[in-house]
């Protein structure tokens, strides 16, 4: 039975990209070599990233300053690459913690430097996005998350942040709709598992004006001005990786923005509207502003009926609903390669299963 696949990531992709993937790894364009054997300096490769930093740079339209990388290590690795790079050894920057990532990139930034937390949801579990902060112009820059993979909550509205640069983690809504005013950002950087690519690739966008201002001596593999001058291969890329994504930035463009966002929001609406007036089942953010419409977190009245449902959803071919394990209850990821008719398909699930045992 084919599965619809709600995992939060790795997730699901285009069809089209891993039958390509699949045909590339045997035999890539009639070569007789499968791409996986190629070195990351011949014309395959190379080909394949420059078209890949091309695709991001036509997408947002980028002005000239931003450069553009893939890098590996997630997302992870960009908390403490961050300060290590923008935060000059006696500077301060701005964190709002919305989540588990924004923790994580908090808890990496304090060890190069001085970090102010403006704005913290955590006393609410992080059901909501704060909005009540004040920036500081001093600030070296803001750091924010977009989308809040773990707790289901999404920055609808990004702050005015006056003269200091924002960076922020857009590892599980990058590409799910236009964005917006990108001049206000510094720096935009993603994991691709989410919505971009198979994981090992970590997408970067840095407005190369801020950088080689810190006084810090930094190993020239953590360093984002040595990766701009070597065009992402400074050393061996994630070849598998970055090709996915360039599968999928052509599937995107190909698909456009409009109807992108357009899906996106209509399979959000269709399963907030049924979590909204079942009496079995409910959302978990009450916040509708800071509702994600990537990630919808919900739970069930009836605590004992957690894993029935589970084994409902599975034996009617719906996967990956657990929530994250640290929150617990259930979780639907609805990334752009997720059709409507998926979501269409869990809210009928949910009905079903409320029908039998609400
Ligand atoms: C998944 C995720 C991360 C971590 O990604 P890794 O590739 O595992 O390092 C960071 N931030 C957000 C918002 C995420 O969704």
């Amino acid at each position: 039975m084919e599965k619809i696949n709600f995992t939060a990531g790795p997730s699901i992709l285009p069809k089209e990209v891993f039958a390509e993937m699949a045909q590339g790894v045997i035999d890539y364009n009639g070569s007789g070599l499968s791409l996986l054997e190629v070195s990351h300096r011949g014309p395959a490769f190379t080909a394949i990233i420059q078209e890949a930093i091309q695709l991001v740079k036509d997408l947002l339209k980028l002005p000239s300053q931003y450069e553009v990388l893939y890098m590996m290590g997630g997302a992870s690795t960009q908390f403490p690459l961050i300060p290590y790079n923008l935060l000059p050894i006696d500077g301060v920057a701005g964190y709002v913690d919305t989540g588990t990532w924004s923790t994580k990139a908090i808890k990496a930034a304090k060890v190069f430097g001085d970090v102010d937390v403006c704005a913290s949801s955590e006393d609410d579990q992080f059901k909501f996005i704060p909005k009540d902060f004040k920036v500081d112009p001093e600030w070296a820059y803001f750091h924010l998350t977009s989308n809040n993979t773990i707790a289901g909550t999404q920055l609808h509205q990004v702050p005015d942040s006056g003269d200091v640069p924002i960076v922020i983690d857009m590892s599980s809504d990058i590409f799910s709709k236009k964005i917006e005013n990108i001049e206000q950002y510094g720096m935009i950087y993603a994991s691709a598992q989410k919505n971009l690519g198979p994981s090992g690739a970590t997408l970067v966008i840095i407005d190369k004006n801020l950088l080689g201002k810190t006084n810090r001596n930094i190993p020239e593999i953590f360093d984002y001005q040595k990766h701009i001058a070597k065009d992402s291969v400074l050393n061996t890329p994630a070849v598998f990786a970055i090709w996915g994504c360039m599968l999928t930035l052509r599937w995107i463009k190909k698909t456009g923005f409009k109807k992108i966002e357009k899906d996106n929001l209509k399979k959000a609406e269709l399963l907030y509207a049924e979590l909204d007036n079942n009496p079995l089942f409910f959302p978990r953010i009450k916040a509708v502003e800071d509702r994600s419409i990537m990630n919808v977190t919900f739970d069930i009245k009836r605590n004992e009926l957690e894993k029935t449902f589970m084994v409902f959803c599975e034996n009617h071919g719906v996967v990956g609903i657990k929530g994250h394990r640290s929150v617990g209850g259930f979780r639907a990821s609805l990334y752009n390669a997720m059709p409507v008719e998926g979501v269409e398909k869990l809210v009928k699930l949910l009905q079903d299963f409320t029908w039998r045992f609400g």
